[in-house]
C-alpha cells in the first residue's frame, strides 16, 4: 500500500489528499523558521539540564509530606533557568493552567489591591477567578478590583487609557500572550517587553504578569526574558511536551514565587511540601522533548491557516503571518461546520476516533463549547486538539499535534468532513 492509498483507507478523498501535498509542498520555508527555533530552544533546554545536573535520582518518587524531592527542586531549578528567572514553582498539585494563573493572582494581592488587565480581557476561566462574573471564592470577594484597558480597533495597546487606568491601587498587570477565545492577534513576546515597559515607567512596583498558555518555546524569547515579574502556564500545554499528565508552573522573581507557593499549599509551608508521586521523570522528559513538540503543533498549525485560507475562510493568524502561539483560529461561521470541523479532528485522533463531539456546557465558560480531542492526556491541548464556543462568529480554535504528521491528518480529515457535508467546495 502507497502512502496515497493509506491517506484513502484513513477517509481522506484523493483531491483532499491533493490539496494536503500541495499544501506541504508551499509550506518548506515557513517549516524551516520553526526548526531554527526549535534547534534554539533545544539547546537553551539542554543547558538549563546540564547545568543543573540531572541525574537519575532526579526520577524518583516523592510521597506524602515530599520533603526533600530532589528532582522536583531540580526541575524547578531547570525551569527558572530555561526562562531566566530567579524562581520556578512547577507541580502537579496545579491542577490546571487556570489554577496556576489563580495562585499566582491569590499569592500576590492583597485586600484593597486593584488589578488591571492593559491588553484586553482575560482568558474566559479568569472572569471567575477575579470575579468579572460573579463567583464563589473570587478575587473579588476578598476586596480585591478590576480595571480593564482595551486594545484599540487596529488591535494596538491603548497606551493613553492605560495611563489613565494605573493608579495607586493597581498592584499587578495582568497580560494574556494568546489571544484565547477572541479573534485579537496574539501579541509578540517583544510587544509584551514593550508594554510592560511602558507600565515600569509609570508604576515602577507594579507587578507584572504574562499568561503564558501556549507561548512557551514558539519564539527564543520568554516573557520573562523582557520584564515579567511571573510568567505562568500550563503543563498540558507546550511546556509538558505532551509527557506531562498533569501540572502547571510559575516562573518569576523569587518573591512573586514564593507568594503564590504559600497559596498553593499554605502560609508556612510554601515550596517545602509536595510529593511528586513519580511524575517527575515525565516533567524532565517532556520539558526536554517540548521545543520540538511545540515546532510540529506550529507546523500543523500553519498546516490549517494555509488551507482554509486557500478554501476562502477567515484565519487568524494568517498562514503568511508570524506565530507567536500555538493556536490557529479558523472563522468557520456557522454551527455546522464548526460541528464537522471538530467531526474531522476527533476522527483522525489516535485515541477515541470513533465518538462524535457534542456542544456541551464547560466549567468557566459562559456559552456552549464543542470539542474535538483524542488525547492520551484527558483535556491536553499540545496534543491535537479542537474547540470552539457555539456562538457568532463561529470560530474554531484549533492547537496542538504531538507529530506533524497526526496534526496533518487531523486538518485534513476536517476538509474532508466539510466537503461530504457539502459545506465547502474544492
Ligand atoms: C488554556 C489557557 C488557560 C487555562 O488553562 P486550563 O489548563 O484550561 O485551565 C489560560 N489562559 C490561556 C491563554 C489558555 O490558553
Amino acid at each position: 500500500m502507497d502512502q496515497k492509498e493509506m491517506y484513502i483507507r484513513l477517509g481522506i478523498s484523493p483531491r483532499v489528499y491533493e490539496l494536503g501535498q500541495e499544501t506541504c509542498r508551499s509550506l518548506s520555508e515557513d517549516f524551516s523558521h520553526f526548526d531554527e527555533v526549535a534547534e534554539y530552544n533545544q539547546l537553551k533546554v539542554l543547558l538549563a539540564m546540564q547545568k543543573n545536573r540531572v541525574t537519575e535520582e532526579c526520577f524518583g518518587a516523592s510521597t506524602g509530606y515530599g520533603y526533600n524531592d530532589y528532582g522536583r527542586d531540580t526541575l524547578e531549578r531547570v525551569y527558572a533557568d530555561t526562562f531566566h528567572t530567579e524562581a520556578a514553582l512547577v507541580r502537579p498539585q496545579i491542577a490546571c493552567g487556570t489554577h496556576a494563573l489563580a495562585i499566582a493572582l491569590f499569592g500576590n494581592l492583597r485586600p484593597g489591591d486593584e488589578i488591571l488587565a492593559p491588553a484586553g480581557k482575560p482568558y474566559d476561566t479568569l472572569e471567575e477567578v477575579i470575579g468579572i462574573r460573579p463567583a464563589r471564592g473570587s478575587l473579588a470577594e476578598y476586596g480585591v478590583t478590576y480595571r480593564q484597558v482595551d486594545l484599540l480597533k487596529d488591535g494596538s495597546f491603548d497606551y493613553e487609557g492605560i495611563r489613565k487606568a494605573l493608579t495607586k491601587k493597581t498592584r499587578l498587570v495582568e497580560i494574556q500572550r494568546s489571544k484565547g477565545y477572541q479573534t485579537r492577534p496574539s501579541f509578540s513576546v517583544k510587544a509584551i517587553g514593550e508594554l510592560i515597559a511602558f507600565i515600569r515607567r509609570l508604576s515602577p512596583d507594579v507587578i507584572c504578569m504574562v499568561d503564558n498558555c501556549y507561548g512557551e518555546f514558539v519564539d527564543i524569547i520568554e516573557p520573562s526574558d523582557v520584564g515579567a515579574d511571573m510568567t505562568v502556564g500550563s503543563l498540558i500545554k507546550n511546556p509538558g511536551g505532551g509527557l506531562a499528565p498533569i501540572g502547571g508552573y510559575i516562573a518569576g522573581t523569587k518573591e512573586c514565587v514564593e507568594n503564590a507557593a504559600v497559596r498553593m499549599t499554605c502560609p508556612g509551608l510554601g515550596m517545602e511540601v509536595g510529593a511528586t508521586l513519580g511524575v517527575n521523570r515525565s516533567f524532565f522528559q517532556g520539558f526536554f522533548l517540548a521545543p520540538m513538540i511545540t515546532r510540529n503543533a506550529l507546523k500543523g498549525a500553519v498546516f490549517a491557516a494555509r488551507i482554509y485560507e486557500e478554501l476562502g475562510f477567515d484565519v487568524v493568524p494568517g498562514s503568511r503571518e508570524p506565530r507567536q502561539d500555538i493556536i490557529q483560529a479558523v472563522t468557520l461561521g456557522s454551527q455546522e461546520r464548526l460541528a464537522a470541523f471538530c467531526k474531522g479532528i476527533q476522527a483522525g485522533a489516535p485515541v477515541d476516533s470513533m465518538v462524535t463531539p457534542e456542544p456541551s456546557d464547560m466549567p468557566g465558560y459562559d456559552s456552549q463549547v464543542i470539542m474535538a480531542a483524542g488525547a492520551f492526556v484527558q483535556g491536553s491541548s499540545i496534543e491535537l486538539s479542537a474547540d470552539g464556543p457555539c456562538r457568532e462568529p463561529y470560530a474554531v480554535y484549533f492547537q496542538g499535534g504531538l507529530t506533524f504528521e497526526h496534526a496533518k491528518l487531523g486538518i485534513l480529515m476536517s476538509v474532508q468532513k466539510l466537503v461530504e457535508r457539502g459545506l465547502v467546495e474544492l
